[in-house]
């Protein structure tokens, strides 16, 4: 075969496992032997619209087979698939298919009426395509170091950058991910976070189908539902984000639910709270935390079973095929307990960010990605995520981690979910300021709250003010807008 990329997987898979499934969705199921046909008449088709090596063909839907079809379908034509985010407005998918140079675009049945007027050369419905004619079959080579997909950031700091990912990039992060997780051909994993981010794609889906295992995608996310397809598919495996998990402990079958199957859950996206592992710990259950981004395709730090309980709170150590540094100024690495940033190296980090030379300039030192997170080693190389190096604050000098407050403030049972964002002090130049959404009917006031953390945390840390809120803003991936609360909260 002349295709060493990720095009190139479902043929190879159907050669071992034909008939094994690949994908459920909606309770229909496509087998591998299927996956490898749809792909392969996609791309036929998408020749016919004129791709080429290098050409990139954006996705716009939520979990759907079609988005893995067009993805892999992309490969074998030595195209780079543009996966995009199904919640964003019309201008900030038109800012991505400006910014990416996408010239066709595939949706999803869901997305036919929002296509209209994009700034793209062609788009197309899945139903359509597949009624193009048929051509010859696509046999392009295409190697480990092409481009293989622009995955833009979360755009939880700022506007979204566009990763660029090699077929390498993604093929070692999943090797990573089969070596690390210790994946089995049998493995039935629930994709309830999007396939748009880098998680529920890279983290999730990829390795499973990699390995042969199957996919049970959800067009959302839904507490009980996710409950419900656990005990029906006999999930085995399960990645989300701290917000996804969080819900699911809350939902109302929690306490009923079987989840004898599952034997795998994988966390991370953003700061992991300890109450949190410690709640599906509880239930006797393998709960895991990771650490990556999208850059990194994104797998970077995992904590295998065995350190489970006694490194909780720990994102552990590099992935297999990755280099991880805490470092200072220079590249110097800081000493076990102090905080530091995380640099990251490895076949699975992207090359750059996609026509932002400057930025890709910036993120790199000596083959290092500087990742804009701080982390503390332990004294055996486990390492502790602190919090993003842009959010902290400073306050009379002493950098205060909003994370390691939010923990705090979430081990109280009538707080639900909070934030802490710096807001301007007098005498300290910042201090830190609790969003807290408190459990309903529980008179929570903010003496007792800030009361509860004193001598837990150290004083400096404490917030000097509390505002009850009704829900705290997030991302597609249910990570917090820092910005947003700063804009809403963050004046005296
Ligand atoms: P943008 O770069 O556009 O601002 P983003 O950084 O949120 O958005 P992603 O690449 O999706 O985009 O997320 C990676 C970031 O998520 C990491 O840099 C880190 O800040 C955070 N993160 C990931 N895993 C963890 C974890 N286990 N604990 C704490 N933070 C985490
Ligand atoms: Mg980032």
């Amino acid at each position: 075969m002349r295709n060493q990329g990720l095009g190139s997987w479902p043929v190879r898979r159907a050669r071992k496992t034909p008939n094994d499934i690949a994908l459920v969705h909606d309770g229909t199921p496509l087998t591998y032997a299927g996956l490898r046909d749809r792909v392969a008449d996609l791309a036929r088709a998408l020749r016919e619209l004129g791709t080429g090596p290098g050409d990139r063909v954006a996705y716009l839907g939520f979990n759907h087979p079609s988005f893995l079809q067009t993805l892999f379908a992309t490969g074998m034509l030595g195209g780079v698939f543009v996966p995009l985010n199904a919640r964003l407005t019309g201008p900030e998918i038109a800012y991505q298919l400006t910014d990416s140079g996408a010239s066709v675009l595939v949706y999803a049945p869901t997305h036919a009426a929002v296509v209209g007027g994009l700034p793209v050369r062609a788009t197309i419905g899945l139903e359509e395509l597949e009624r193009l004619p048929v051509s010859e079959p696509v046999d392009v080579p295409v190697e480990l170091d092409d481009p293989c997909m622009i995955m833009y950031t979360s755009g939880t700091t700022g506007r979204p950058k566009g990763a660029m990912l090699t077929h390498g990039n993604i093929t070692w992060n999943a090797v990573n991910v089969l070596i690390d997780h210790d994946l089995i051909a049998d493995e039935v994993a629930l994709v309830s976070a999007p396939l748009f981010h880098t998680a529920g794609l890279n983290m999730l889906t990829l390795p499973v189908l990699l390995k042969g295992g199957t996919c049970v995608l959800t067009t959302g996310f839904d507490p009980d539902a996710t409950l419900d397809l656990v005990e029906r598919h006999r999930i085995t495996f399960m990645f989300g984000v701290p917000a996804m998990f969080q819900a699911v402990a809350r939902a109302a079958r929690w306490e009923a639910a079987d989840l004898s199957s599952l034997r795998l859950l994988t966390c991370g996206g953003a700061p992991v709270p300890p109450s949190l592992i410690a709640t599906y710990q509880a239930r006797g259950l393998t709960f895991l935390q990771g650490y990556g981004m999208t850059e990194a395709a994104p797998g970077t730090l995992f904590l295998d079973a065995a350190h489970a309980v006694t490194k909780a709170g720990s994102a552990g150590v590099p992935h297999f095929f990755s280099d991880v540094k805490v470092v200072g100024p220079g590249l110097a690495e800081v000493q076990p307990g102090q905080p530091g940033e995380v640099v990251v190296k490895g076949p699975h980090v992207m090359p750059g960010y996609w026509g932002l030379p400057e930025e890709t300039a910036r993120s790199f030192t000596d083959g290092w990605f500087h990742t804009g997170d701080a982390a503390r080693l332990d004294t055996d190389g486990y390492a502790y995520i602190v919090d993003r190096i842009k959010d902290v604050i400073i306050s009379g000098g002493e950098n205060i981690y909003p994370a390691e407050v939010e923990n705090a403030l979430l081990s109280d049972p009538d707080v639900l979910e909070c934030a802490v964002i710096g807001v301007p002090h007098d005498r300290w130049g910042e201090t830190g300021r609790a969003i807290v959404v408190p459990r309903e009917g529980s008179g929570l006031t903010a003496e007792r709250l800030l009361g509860s953390l004193a001598g837990r945390i150290a004083k400096y840390k404490l917030p000097t003010s509390v505002v009850f809120a009704t829900e705290i803003p997030r991302n597609a991936t249910g990570k917090i807008l820092k910005a947003r609360l700063r804009d809403l909260y963050g004046t005296e």
